[in-house]
């Protein structure tokens, strides 16, 4: 399976990075071996002095496609939760600067943990969807599924000009603003609507 994810997808989060607002979906890859499931902890990697959170809605591919057109593209997703790009910012910056691709930065190991997976049909309306990023306790991203730049459809879409979708692949849709750094010791815990999603630490 692969992890595709969605970036400047909402236009705060973008400002706040000085990244121009995208005018159609900019996505990138990051590898299976990142992914963190039940809860494991996070270790801070060796190389990097500055890892920030994003905390982002991720969708789990049904069923196998390609040139979905944007009026069906609801049907290859039928369970939804919310996880963490952990980006490197450090080095995405240097990266950025030299015109480097961001793998180092976004697809080392761990860099994609999530939570449990919830049936799409259980909430209310997954384009006015609430979600929160607590650390320790203290709300630091508040996003709402209704700011996205492009919704959910679209962007499905738009990945499968270039990309054929497979059964069990993830989507990471986007981080709203607020994003910022992880130190030792921290708890992160993810809420979709009040439901909690994720609740692991980092070391
Ligand atoms: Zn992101």
């Amino acid at each position: 399976m692969k992890i595709i994810c969605i970036g400047r997808n909402y236009s705060e989060h973008a400002k706040e990075l000085n990244n121009p607002v995208p005018e159609e979906p900019v996505f990138f890859i990051k590898p299976d071996s990142a992914i963190l499931r039940n809860n494991t902890p996070f270790y801070i990697p060796e190389f990097t002095n500055e890892v920030h959170f994003e905390i982002e809605i991720v969708l789990k591919i049904n069923r196998p496609g390609k040139h979905i057109a944007e009026q069906f593209a609801h049907k290859y997703f039928d369970e939804i939760t919310a996880g963490i790009d952990f980006t490197a910012r450090d080095v995405q910056q240097e990266l950025k600067h030299r015109g480097l691709p961001w793998e180092k930065a976004k697809g080392f190991d761990g860099a994609a943990p999530i939570g449990l997976f919830v049936p799409k049909s259980s909430l209310t309306d997954i384009n006015a969807l609430d979600f929160r990023l607590e650390v320790n306790g203290e709300i630091k991203q508040h996003g709402n599924t209704r700011d996205m730049l492009f919704g959910f459809d679209k962007i499905i879409a738009y990945i499968t000009r270039f990309v054929t979708l497979k059964k069990g692949d993830l989507i990471y849709t986007g981080t709203p603003a607020g994003v910022g750094p992880v130190k030792a010791g921290d708890r992160l815990q993810g809420f979709i609507a009040n439901q909690s999603m994720f609740n692991f630490q980092v070391k």
